[in-house]
């Protein structure tokens, strides 16, 4: 039998105390502020197969946020292993296509540059597209005139010296870009589940401009994409290169930045509010389903459900089954959780009352995909919206 949920309330009251104990990734200072605690969680890419009884390994699960350079990361780094490369989301195949389109109207992609790149574990290069317009794709480790990072940084545990490494291979004039899914999104949305072992820091474009400043380097223009709630692409030049101050764009992330307060922990522990208010709201309304004789199935075995089924403590007592239209899950179980993973066709077998979808993108997808759920007198529930606003 699988212990119920670890997650205790209690966690919260050391919320927002002064760690000295952890040095920061970026800036090697040890003054900082715990400001999100999700408890203990499994890896949340590692499902176990559903006659693995377990109990899964589980680590802490906390966000530190630096007082001096302002990088939220990872606290603790339980090393685990990444998701594999698996098939690209059309979302991320299109938004790389608009984004190098974008970066070359800007002239920041002349045909014959070097480009290296640094990928992220997930998968997703762009090396194609800019292959397209001419750019020479480096083989090894030679100096480039474009140093591409789209999400790869943030799996460095060492986060000043994954900086130093991408920037010493830069040649005189080069351009360093880096993408990121952007704090002031995660902490304007309530994504407190973006937080996850593997991905050791959550970049703001301002405490990105003072780990570049520590190697000589400033922000020069940025592209802002829908992705995720809010994705940043940044262009940074080195200081001898260019003369001169970042453009408008740059000012306005760094504006809107300071309106949110991305380096203000109080504002980050507000994330530990929507913690609390999804967990409660989601065990609240399952509870009262199962009490009421309700049957209740969830669909997508998504990673980022994981923690919300743990906070919530819900187990399969609350949620009998997870439907995931991928083969590969089937015969799986959630992760720190007694939750087995079904098929599509044997959650519509089942007839339940009500759906949980934990990935709200695909609401207007499953009611087309599976319209049975409805036509049986089902009903599909956003997950994510259980308790937010
Ligand atoms: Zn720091």
């Amino acid at each position: 039998m699988i212990p119920a949920a670890a997650w205790d309330p209690s966690h919260e009251d050391w919320i927002g105390v002064f760690v000295n104990a952890h040095e920061c990734r970026a800036c090697r200072r040890g003054a900082g502020h715990v400001v999100l605690d999700l408890g203990s969680q499994p890896a949340c890419d590692y499902f176990p197969r559903y006659s693995d009884p377990g109990p899964d390994p589980i680590h802490p699960l906390q966000m530190w946020l630096c007082s001096h350079c302002g990088l939220a990361q990872l606290l603790d780094d339980p090393t685990v292993p990444e998701e594999p490369k698996g098939a690209e989301p059309a979302a991320l195949v299109a938004q790389a296509a608009d984004a190098v389109a974008r970066v070359a109207a800007a002239g920041l992609l002349r045909a014959g540059a070097r480009v290296a790149e640094y990928g992220s574990p997930h998968g997703g290069s762009w090396l194609g597209l800019l292959a397209g317009r001419g750019l020479r794709p480096l083989d090894g480790a030679g100096r480039a005139d474009v140093i591409l990072d789209c999400f790869g940084m943030m799996h460095a545990a060492d986060q000043a010296g994954a900086l130093a490494e991408r920037v010493g291979r830069l040649a005189p004039a080069g351009v360093l870009l880096l993408q990121y899914h952007s704090l002031d999104t995660i902490i304007r949305q309530g994504q407190w589940n973006a937080l996850r072992h593997g991905h050791y820091a959550y970049y703001s474009t301002t405490a990105l401009r003072a780990m570049l400043a520590a190697v000589g380097f400033s922000p020069r223009t940025t592209w802002y994409f829908d992705l995720y709630g809010g994705t940043v692409l940044l262009a940074a030049v080195r200081d001898a290169d260019v003369s001169g101050t970042p453009d408008e764009t740059v000012k306005a992330v760094l504006s809107a930045e300071e309106r949110t307060g991305v380096c203000d922990p109080d504002v980050l522990r507000g994330l530990q509010q929507d913690v609390r208010s999804r967990s409660v709201a989601l065990h609240g309304w399952l509870a009262e389903s199962a009490a009421a004789g309700r049957t209740v199935l969830g669909y997508g075995a998504a990673s980022r459900a994981i923690a919300l089924l743990r906070t919530a403590r819900v187990d399969s007592d609350l949620l009998p089954a997870v439907a995931d239209a991928s083969p590969a899950k089937r015969g799986l179980r959630m992760p720190g959780t007694t939750i087995p993973v079904i098929s599509p066709a044997e959650l519509i077998a089942r007839r339940p009352d009500e759906v949980a979808l934990f990935v709200s993108d695909l609401m207007a997808e499953v009611r087309v995909s599976y319209p049975e759920v409805e036509a049986h007198g089902g009903r599909w529930v956003d997950a994510d919206a259980l308790g937010s606003g």
